[in-house]
């Protein structure tokens, strides 16, 4: 990976993973048609996980026969399988305990609160990339959150669509580009699933329109066992570098 903006200290940074001016760089992000984004540890600090955590400081939760046993399964599976282990470990929390209407309705208030309260907040410089990107494009936010929490951001950085409890995004998403025909995609993502609908998309290059992906990788660091080369650009969780780039370099 090359690095457009250098990591240092709590500052953010920028790597693409071939060589790209800022000016190329910029071209390539702000000229998409169609943006396929993610929500999770991508805009924010996970509010599924955040849930789960306020949920292990509650003393309630340790009478909770089935929420012991979740914890201690998804702990292993964790432990195990790393990041690709989430998914599975979220999806079984929702048919746990997130199945009725009002604990999903409860599950949103909370997730609200936090952010108001400024206990939850999104990635520095986030709401200004959207701005940036979603102003003339179609654009998907893509999670495996529940409808009521997608909502909230939907709403907030105004994606056209939602698509919640998303288990399979590759086959979501591909059976529609045939229909849709958009000339460039650009997806942003931070997991295995993410990297799986960027690599599915890029042989379609030249069968969809004149087909063209860029992709935005939202790195844990720019230590090198994060960075991700499938993605044609890996981003820290703060957008304030890449933001500036979009600004400043002229098309
Ligand atoms: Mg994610």
């Amino acid at each position: 990976m090359d690095f457009l903006i250098r990591p240092g200290h709590h500052r953010p940074w920028v790597a693409t993973n071939r060589e790209l001016s800022r000016k190329e760089l910029s071209d390539l992000v702000l000229g998409s048609d169609a943006v396929i984004a993610d929500l999770d540890d991508c805009i924010l600090p996970s509010p599924a996980k955040r849930l789960v955590y306020e949920r292990l400081r509650d003393i309630k939760s340790y009478f909770d026969y089935d929420f012991i046993l979740w914890s201690l399964e998804s702990g292993l599976s964790l432990i195990k399988d790393g990041k690709s282990a989430e998914s599975d470990c979220w999806k079984e929390y929702i048919d746990l305990f997130l199945y009725t209407r009002e604990r999903k309705i409860e599950a949103k208030e909370k997730i609200e609160r936090l952010l108001r309260e400024g206990k939850l907040k999104e990635y520095p410089g986030a709401s200004d990339f959207f701005n940036l990107v979603l102003k003339s494009s179609d654009s998907h936010l893509l999670t495996r959150n529940i409808p009521e929490i997608t909502e909230i951001f939907r709403e907030k950085y105004g994606f056209s669509y939602a698509f919640s409890q998303t288990w399979n995004k590759v086959a979501l998403v591909v059976p529609s580009l045939f229909t849709n025909r958009q000339e460039k995609y650009l997806i942003i993502g931070d997991s295995k699933e993410d990297q799986r609908l960027v690599d599915k998309l890029k042989p379609c290059e030249g069968t969809i329109g004149s087909g063209k992906v860029t992709s935005i990788y939202v790195a844990e660091s720019p230590n090198e066992r994060h960075l991700n080369e499938h993605f044609t650009i890996n981003i820290g969780r703060d957008y304030r570098g890449l933001v500036d780039i979009l600004r400043n370099s002229h098309r």
